[in-house]
């Protein structure tokens, strides 16, 4: 294993992108996924010497796989995962199709199992680990109009404290990262209305900025956050307080 090679999924922008950054300036190389080559190729660019963009799509399982036998031969073991990569399709229970439900549950849920069993072999040989995934404080609020990407990101806490019972034993952590309205491309296409209500829920006022969620990664990724796990860090400016 390398101890200083993090894997952030989604890495081309916003918050996945923040996190790859702040990895770096922690001095790992961080290998950074995208869903095309020039998204691969702008990670590649942003990172300099200090990591790679790779293409990966985390709905793909057969990707998955061949994504971290390349990286592994290539790079070694990473020491971190970041389940960053995610997407929303918005629409209202009784009009949701179950494709808008299949694909949130594959791309936000189904994709944190198996690059978490995926990294999990190597980091249970070396007796080291750290994975982190993110959610959203919509997985523990719920949100109308959401109700597959609520599930998919509750689904990810429960898989997580999981996880962290079964693999504790071999050194290796796992926590859940709870972003709440985030300044991103996500949250950009958003009415104004909508925009208007959400703030007024967040004790701090604002929308929080995609550095703030790599600062909290940063931390559960580092040697300081060695006795963390199974634990969920919201970073809401206050939206939700469980
Ligand atoms: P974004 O849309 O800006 O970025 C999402 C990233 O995921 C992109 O890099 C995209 O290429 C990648 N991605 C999408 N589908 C993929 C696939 N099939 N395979 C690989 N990569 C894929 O969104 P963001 O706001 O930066 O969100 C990042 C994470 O944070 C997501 O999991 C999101 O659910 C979560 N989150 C965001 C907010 C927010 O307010 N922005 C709030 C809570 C949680």
């Amino acid at each position: 294993m390398n101890k200083k090679i993090a894997i952030v999924t989604g890495a081309s922008r916003g918050i996945g992108r923040a996190i790859a950054e702040k990895l770096v300036a922690d001095g790992f190389f961080v290998l950074g996924t995208a869903t095309s080559d020039s998204g691969a190729e702008a990670i590649s660019a942003y990172l300099g010497a200090n990591g790679k963009g790779l293409k990966l799509n985390v709905a793909d399982a057969a990707d998955i796989d061949s994504f971290i036998k390349v990286t592994g031969d290539d790079y070694g073991t990473a020491a971190v995962l970041v389940n960053n990569a995610g997407i929303t399709r918005d629409n209202l229970l009784m009009r949701m199709k179950d494709e808008e439900w299949d694909d949130i549950i594959s791309t936000n849920l189904t994709s944190v199992f198996r690059m978490s069993k995926a990294v999990l072999r190597s980091m249970m040989k070396a007796r080291y680990g750290r994975i982190i995934n993110i959610s959203s404080v919509v997985g523990s609020t719920g949100n109308a109009g959401q109700a597959n990407y609520a599930a998919a990101k509750a689904g990810m806490l429960g898989f997580a404290k999981s996880m962290a019972k079964e693999v504790g034993s071999r050194g290796i952590t796992v926590n859940t990262v709870a972003p709440g309205f985030i300044d991103t491309d996500m949250t950009k296409e958003l009415s104004d209305d909508i925009k208007k209500s959400l703030m007024a829920s967040i004790a701090l006022g604002r929308l929080g900025q995609p550095e703030e969620i790599a600062h909290a990664v940063s931390f559960l990724a580092s040697e300081q956050a060695s006795y963390i796990t199974g634990e969920t860090l919201h970073v809401n400016g206050g939206m939700y307080m469980p």
